[in-house]
């Protein structure tokens, strides 16, 4: 199976492009990175001075200089409130969310802005994060193009597995600010798959524990022959190096007895965080650190710092159990484990990743550089540089969706995890006689009640013919495409009349949302199931009482008295038993009604086609026998 079509059918010859320089980027919280082709193998670029890794910090300084990188970096704590950092954790976050984070106390925000789009106040004006994005990605196409002596046409530019639908938006304008032509988003650990997919011969399930600065993100993937699919994802799009940072320098705080995090001043922040940092990358090849603050010298040991650091190992190995779960595997059924991000060096994450796993994480490949390298070689399939062989790339659909059904429940068309793209149908038909229009309600979500789930859009199909309650046919197809934009369309299969919306499932929900959304259906899974079945019964008995009436109104007189008391009788215990919560009895009791109004229905049904046949017109008759 492949979804690129590489020939037409006919086999005409498919014409040959000049090459073209493509490359790929990895926009880090911590640190971004540009991969390009180097002599026919993909590698990342150094700067001037030999570094591969970017700092993500841009410094506005006063005389009006824009200064990118490490240099702005080691201003941070002269100019705090001019030097941005860690501003892909601002991307497509409101004001309110910044402001509550904590992460951003250094820095001014502007009164005037819209509160949806925040922007910083620095000393050459406001900055929204979009533009400071946009100079981080310009300084790196530079090196690019300053290496390679060509402009590059097109790049692959990663993100995190759980990055929503504004923060992609927000990726794709920083990238238009600075002039690049995006030829695709791909989730970072995607891209580390890609890197190890086609350097090895590796096969079988592999799980991608990245570690950065400031996300979190663990992906399931198999690989076979070169063939590779992701099956689960999971994750934090708040954890990363920075929280163990903050750890070591609450702990720095105390010691120094400066009190809470909360009472030191936000200026000392950023040096308080660069001392802790230094410590805490220092832990990484010695069992001790040193750490220093307003001339008293402190001691972390390794042993303590475990202990600081135990609540965060412990949420990622939280997410490592939740993603094998979501795929029903167990830890044996792992082949592979790839560690990416800078933060996996602390050998406690690699001791509590390999515990867990129970084997040696792989890192043939610097865990700093296989993200760029890997969106480096999609950047090269996708310009036509590199065949595409046979291998697909896929991603999942990280939430279920569905449509409202009568009773206001939900029945899930494309479920939690399944790969994307994707298409699937469901025929559904209308509730009552002579109905015309369906309304069709698009939820996302675990849960089995409507009310529990997210709502995505509404729209109705009209021009249904007006048949008997169940007859109509009207086919809903869900289709997610590579990005994830969700198309849903409703066909009535004797006209063929169509209605049809798109919507972007992930718009402004975050990974804290859809982890909620998952952690409540676990925990109501049995009362939701319960509740369903009782609607289901009650919906069913709603629709059985509500024809016999109707049916006594028009052909009441069909039945005999006694005949007429039985299914009165069973009518009546069908209703007590409705007002009750017992979804069992209630479905026993309407299989008693059927059976009571049986031979009614029967005696209607014949009277009905008598009718019809006599009310018929010779031409009709005709027309239907030509
Ligand atoms: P991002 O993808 O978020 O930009 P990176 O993959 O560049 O992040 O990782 C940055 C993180 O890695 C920082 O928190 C940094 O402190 C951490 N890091 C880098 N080198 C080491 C090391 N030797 N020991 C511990 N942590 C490290
Ligand atoms: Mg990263």
């Amino acid at each position: 199976m492949s979804l690129l079509q590489i020939s037409e059918p006919g086999g005409r010859p498919v014409r040959r492009t000049a090459r073209k320089r493509a490359a790929g980027i990895d926009l880090g919280t911590t640190n971004s990175l540009i991969a390009t082709d180097v002599d026919g193998e993909v590698l990342t670029l150094a700067d001037a001075d030999g570094a591969h890794l970017l700092p993500s910090a841009v410094h506005y300084r006063a005389d009006g200089a824009t200064v990118v990188g490490a240099a702005a970096k080691a201003q941070a704590v002269a100019d705090p409130a001019n030097v941005i950092v860690s501003v892909k954790r601002a991307l497509g976050k409101s004001l309110d969310e910044l402001t509550d984070s904590g992460d951003y106390r250094q820095y001014r925000f502007d009164p005037e802005c819209d509160p949806a789009s925040p922007a910083f106040i620095t000393s050459m004006g406001v900055r929204n994060p979009a533009e400071v994005s946009a100079d981080i990605l310009r300084t790196l196409v530079l090196r690019a193009e300053a290496r390679t002596g060509e402009a590059v046409e097109g790049a692959v530019i990663t993100v995190p597995a759980y990055f929503n639908d504004a923060q992609r938006q927000q990726t794709r304008l920083a990238a238009s600010l600075a002039g690049i032509n995006v030829l695709r988003l791909l989730n970072e650990p995607t891209a580390a798959a890609v890197a190890y997919g086609l350097d090895t011969e590796e096969q079988g399930n592999i799980i991608v524990f990245d570690l950065g600065g400031g996300t979190f993100d663990v992906s399931l993937l198999s690989l076979q022959k070169g063939v590779f699919e992701v099956l689960a994802t999971g994750g934090d799009t708040a954890l990363g190096g920075d929280d163990f940072d903050r750890a070591v320098a609450a702990w720095l705080a105390e010691q120094c007895g400066l009190g809470g995090m909360e009472s030191i001043a936000a200026r000392d922040y950023p040096a308080l965080l660069q001392a802790a940092n230094r410590a805490r990358e220092a832990l990484s090849e010695a069992e001790q650190a040193e750490l220093s603050w307003n001339g008293a010298s402190f001691t972390l040991t390794a042993a303590e710092f475990a202990e600081l650091a135990a609540p965060l190992v412990r949420r990622t190995m939280l997410a490592c159990r939740r993603v094998l779960r979501d795929a029903r595997m167990e830890t044996s059924a792992i082949d592979n484990v790839l560690l990416v991000g800078g933060a996996t060096r602390m050998p406690l994450i690699r001791r509590a990743v390999a515990d867990y796993f129970g084997r040696e994480p792989l890192q043939d490949i610097d865990p700093d550089r296989v993200v760029a390298i890997g969106a480096g070689i999609q950047a090269e399939v996708l310009v036509g540089n590199k065949p595409a062989g046979d291998f697909l790339l896929l991603d999942v659909n990280p939430l279920s969706l569905g449509i409202e059904t009568m009773g206001e429940l939900v029945e899930k068309i494309i479920h939690r995890n399944t790969s994307i793209p994707v298409s699937k149908s469901q025929e559904f038909t209308t509730f009552k006689d002579g109905q015309t229009a369906m309304a069709l309600h698009v939820v996302q979500g675990e849960r089995e009640l409507v009310s529990e789930c997210r709502s995505l859009a509404r729209f109705s199909l009209g021009g249904i013919p007006p048949m008997v309650a169940g007859a109509a046919k009207v086919k809903v197809t869900f289709q997610v495409d590579a990005d994830g934009l969700l198309s849903v369309s409703a066909e009535e299969a004797s006209t063929g009349c169509k209605a049809e919306v798109q919507v972007k499932p992930s718009y402004g929900l975050d990974l804290d949302q859809v982890e909620q959304m998952l952690k409540d259906s676990h925990e109501h899974a049995r009362a939701d199931m319960a509740a369903r079945a009782l609607r289901e019964a009650r919906l069913e008995a709603t629709r059985l009482t509500e024809a016999i009436v109707a049916a006594f109104d028009v052909d009441g007189e069909l039945l005999e008295a006694a005949e007429r008391a039985v299914i009165d009788r069973a009518l009546h215990a069908l209703r007590q038993a409705m007002a009750e919560e017992n979804a069992a009895l209630i479905e026993e009791r309407t299989e008693q009604l059927n059976h009571a109004s049986e031979s009614f229905a029967e005696r209607r049904m014949n009277m009905t086609v008598g009718a019809a046949l006599r009310g018929e017109s010779i031409d009709a008759i005709d027309e239907r026998t030509e």
